[in-house]
């Protein structure tokens, strides 16, 4: 890998780089050797109002350009993406330390999607005609105005453009802060953005920790708050966004379930289940980390499982032949080794990995734990790791009821041949994200954000564009007012 992962400046700001040194240095470390590759500085309180005001005076330009010119910015900008999604790649592997192989097809390519998904969307962003017999009305989609982006470290460079595409497609302008273990792969967005004829101060990014978070949802020029990250962080930042009745959309966390009935095709169920908790090294929101696999097929599914699981490569994230990375920061590596303790303590059977590897950077080997029950620690908390926990059930009605015992309503999944069962299932799972004998996928074309503690509103599809424009209806008189006096 030859590319440089100190970036020009700390910040993007009014279409350029901004740097400011008094603000606190924040190292960027590969997580594959422990060691710092580049460093930026956090956003000072001038730096923050500095992109707020670029993004304020930005937006009233950009609002008046027509939808379809608007569009072709951003289908624009996702083709200077798909051009250099090599490069693109190679810095969401440093940033992160995912594995190139996913990298190259999971990340820059999905923020193409979205770029263009949404750039294609803009003109057709239409309102409606309601006929009321003389008189009418119609209505019009308009922007919110300015919008505040917050990103977490999984998905850095897609996190940015799934909130940027639909936020800019509505006319909207942009601050977005990544998380401050991953601020590269924004600042790349940023520049091409420009390069793809954006104006400038429509896209800016903001480094910085959880205060210049706070400091960006509480400015009264902000007029929406997006974040992508934890249970926690998202009820602060929902409060804080409720003070001003500033509109939100909160992605947050999950413990997901994946039911694997006993009429399963187990390769295809095994499939699922290492995808939705071993890609990315289980750093994923939408995981099925609670995989109840019916007593039946318990042994065999736990066979292929550890058979399959002992062909990860686990390695070099910049290797092609690596399947598994380290964790993303040692802080991570860390919380998922105190629940690999908990899992051991608590009784759970330790089916494969179990342990951090023995070598430089954050390594955990991945993890099965069978015979998990529901009062585990590790079948009850979001551990953002490679760890799998498999619990036993025998019966339909009471796996469901199992399966939504949980404050979170991310994802769910139903392994079966039977697909009257799939659906019957499916509908009376409570979740945002299911899926049928799959895990994981994502298209930009369809919704995803979960129900109950796991958020509020859509990322991707349609409906986000009701997230980031609010509808205005006007009533229009064809005659004589009457008026009682
Ligand atoms: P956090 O929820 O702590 O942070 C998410 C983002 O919010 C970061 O950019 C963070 O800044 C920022 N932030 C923190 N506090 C505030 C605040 N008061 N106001 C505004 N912004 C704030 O997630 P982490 O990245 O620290 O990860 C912790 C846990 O979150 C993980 O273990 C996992 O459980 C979950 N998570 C969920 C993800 C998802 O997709 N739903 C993705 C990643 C993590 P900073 O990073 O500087 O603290």
């Amino acid at each position: 890998m030859s590319i440089d992962a100190q970036p020009t400046a700390s910040h993007f700001i009014n279409g350029q780089y901004v740097e400011d040194p008094s603000g606190a240095e924040i190292p960027v470390v590969f997580a594959a050797t422990g060691k710092r590759i580049a460093t930026v500085h956090a956003g000072t309180p001038d730096v923050v109002d500095q992109a707020l005001a670029a993004a304020k005076a930005a937006q009233a330009e950009w609002v008046a350009w027509s939808p379809r010119d608007r569009g072709r910015v951003l289908t624009r900008a996702a083709q200077i993406i798909r051009d250099r999604n090599e490069e693109l790649s190679q810095l969401e592997t440093l940033d992160t330390g995912k594995p190139i192989q996913e990298t190259r097809v999971a990340d820059a390519t999905s923020a193409a999607d979205a770029l263009e998904y949404f750039g294609g969307l803009a003109a057709g962003l239409t309102g409606e005609h309601i006929p009321l017999g003389e008189d009418w009305v119609y209505t019009v989609r308009e922007p919110l105005g300015v919008c505040v982006g917050i990103g977490a470290w999984n998905y850095p460079t897609q996190i940015a453009c799934w909130k940027a595409a639909p936020a800019l497609a509505c006319g909207n302008a942009m601050v977005f802060k990544p998380s401050e273990t991953t601020p590269l792969c924004a600042l790349k967005i940023a520049e091409i953005l420009i390069e793809a004829g954006l104006p400038k101060g429509v896209f800016n990014v903001v480094q910085g920790m959880g205060e210049t978070g706070a400091q960006l949802v509480t400015d009264p020029r902000v007029n929406k708050v997006s974040l992508t990250g934890s249970v926690p962080t998202g009820k602060k930042v929902y409060a804080a966004a409720a003070a001003e009745m500033k509109h939100v959309t909160m992605e947050l966390g999950g413990k997901s379930p994946m039911i694997v009935f006993e009429d399963a095709d187990i390769e295809n169920a095994v499939g699922g289940a290492i995808l939705g908790n071993f890609y990315s090294t289980g750093q994923i929101c939408s995981n099925g980390t609670r995989v109840f696999v019916h007593r039946a097929i318990k042994e065999k599914f736990l066979t292929r499982l550890a058979e399959r699981t002992a062909q990860a490569v686990i390695g070099d994230p910049r290797d092609d032949a690596t399947s598994i990375g380290p964790m993303v920061s040692e802080a991570q590596m860390n919380i998922v080794l105190g629940y690999l303790d908990k899992g051991r303590e608590d009784g759970a059977r330790l089916v494969c990995g179990g342990e951090r590897l023995d070598r430089d950077g954050f390594y955990i080997a991945p993890t099965v734990f069978a015979d998990v029950t529901d009062d585990m620690t590790i079948a009850q908390e979001e551990i953002f790791g490679p760890v799998m926990a498999v619990l036993d059930f025998d019966d339909e009605d009471d796996v469901i009821a199992r399966a939504n015992a949980t404050p979170y309503g991310l994802s769910a999944g139903v392994f079966t041949r039977d697909l009257s069962r799939a659906h019957r299932v499916i509908g009376r799972l409570q979740a945002g994200s299911c899926f049928i004998n799959s895990y994981n996928d994502a298209p930009v074309e369809a919704p995803f954000g979960g129900v109950k503690m796991s958020g509020v509103g859509r990322e991707n599809s349609k409906a986000a564009l009701d997230h980031y424009s609010q509808m205005k209806s006007v009533y229009v008189r064809m005659g004589d007012v009457e008026a009682p006096f």
